[in-house]
C-alpha cells in the first residue's frame, strides 16, 4: 500500500529465515482484512510504501533449525500476531499480547512467501493436507473466525444465553457461528444489509436486527423483556458500535469487544452504572486453532462462506475496491 486508495502488486524478495526459530511459508491463499480498509481509507496514516495483509495458509517451504512442530511439506495455519507460546501470557492463553509478540503482518501476507516468526508458538499443522476446497475455511481462522470466536468467549457465550451482535463483517457473521458452536439459544445479528443478513441466518442467527445506535439498543432491550442481552460481541471498533453494544447488555452481562478501536472514549459514569463485564483485543487467535482446525477437517463449520470474492494476487487492487464499497464481504485472494 503506498497510500490511501493506492495498492500495488509489487516484486519484492523472496523472504528468508532470518532467525532459528522463524520459518518460510508458501502460501495457498490469503486474503484483504476489514481492517486493512482503515489505512486504505486514510482514517490510519500510510506513511511508507507497506507489504499488506495478515491472514495466511500454506506449505511450510523452510524450516529455521531450532522449529520442532512443523516441518517442511506441513500445511499450516498461523495467528496474525507470531507468538513465543512459553511466556505467563501466552500460558495463560492470551498470546496476541506475548511477552515477545511480532506482528506477522508486518511481513505482508498478501504475497507468494511468508517469514512467520516464532513459528513454535504461533502456527499449527493440519492433519495431513486438506481437502482444497477447505482452504478458504483455513484461512479464515488464521483471523476472522479466531476473532469472532473470541469475541463470543470474551462475551462469555454459553448454552441457554441471548446474545446480540453489533457488526455484519466477516468478523461479526463469524461471532454469529461462534456463538451457535458455543450454545447460545438466541442469537440476534444486528444488519441492515440483505446479503449479510442471509449468511447470518445460514451461520445461526434467530433474529436480525436492523436498527442501530440508540434504535438499535431499544429494540435489543424490547426482544429480552427490557433486560438486554446476556452477551454482546462487538466487532466494528467506532464510538457508536461500542456504545450500542455496551447499552444493549444487561447488569452483570458480558461484552467482547473486538473491532479493532478507531477513537473510542468511554464514559467513566455511564460505564459506572452500566455493570457490565468487558473484555476485548487483538484476538488470541493461537489459543483457538487447534479447536478450529477441528471442526474444519470435519466439516461441522464451514466459515469459508465469508469469502464472496475470489481473485488472483496480482488483482489485489480490486479486491480491496469491492470491500471498501461493500460490493464484496469479504475478498480472498490466490497467489
Ligand atoms: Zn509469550
Amino acid at each position: 500500500m503506498h497510500g490511501p486508495g493506492d495498492v500495488r502488486v509489487e516484486q519484492r524478495d523472496d523472504p528468508e529465515i532470518a532467525a532459528p526459530t522463524d520459518v518460510v511459508i508458501r502460501l495457498a491463499a490469503t486474503c484483504v482484512c476489514g481492517s486493512d480498509l482503515w489505512p486504505y481509507r486514510g482514517i490510519e496514516p500510510v506513511r511508507r510504501p507497506s507489504p499488506m495483509g495478515h491472514e495466511y495458509a500454506g506449505i511450510v517451504e523452510e524450516a529455521g533449525s531450532e522449529v520442532r512442530s512443523v516441518k517442511p511439506g506441513d500445511f499450516v495455519i498461523g495467528s496474525f500476531m507470531a507468538s513465543d507460546g512459553t511466556c505467563e501470557i501466552c500460558q495463560a492463553g492470551y498470546q496476541s499480547r506475548c511477552a515477545h509478540v511480532e506482528p506477522v503482518g508486518a511481513n505482508g501476507a498478501q504475497a507468494e512467501y511468508l517469514r512467520v516468526p516464532l513459528a513454535d508458538g504461533t502456527l499449527v499443522a493440519t492433519h495431513g493436507q486438506p481437502d482444497p476446497a477447505l482452504i478458504p475455511s483455513l484461512l479464515a481462522a488464521s483471523d476472522v473466525l479466531g476473532t469472532g470466536w473470541f469475541g463470543a468467549v470474551a462475551a462469555d457465550v454459553r448454552p441457554g444465553k441471548t446474545v446480540a451482535v453489533v457488526g455484519d463483517g466477516a468478523v461479526g457473521l463469524l461471532a454469529v457461528l461462534a456463538a451457535r458452536e458455543l450454545g447460545a439459544e438466541r442469537i440476534i445479528a444486528m444488519s441492515r444489509h440483505e446479503p449479510r443478513q442471509k449468511l447470518a441466518l445460514e451461520f445461526g442467527a434467530t433474529d436480525i436486527v436492523t436498527e442501530r445506535g440508540d434504535d438499535g439498543v431499544a429494540r435489543i432491550k424490547e426482544m429480552t423483556g427490557g433486560y438486554g442481552a446476556h452477551s454482546v460481541i462487538e466487532a466494528v471498533g467506532t464510538q457508536e458500535s461500542m456504545m450500542q453494544a455496551i447499552r444493549s447488555t444487561r447488569p452483570g452481562g458480558h461484552v467482547g469487544y473486538v473491532g479493532v478501536a478507531h477513537d473510542v472514549q468511554l464514559p467513566g459514569d455511564e460505564l459506572f452504572f452500566a455493570e457490565v463485564h468487558l473484555l476485548g483485543g487483538p484476538a488470541p487467535v493461537r489459543r483457538f486453532l487447534p479447536d478450529l482446525i477441528s471442526r474444519i477437517e470435519d466439516r461441522s463449520i464451514g466459515p469459508g462462506k465469508v469469502f464472496d470474492l475470489t481473485l488472483p494476487l496480482d488483482q489485489a487492487a480490486d479486491g480491496y475496491r469491492a470491500m471498501d464499497e461493500r460490493r464484496a464481504i469479504k475478498t480472498l485472494l490466490r497467489p
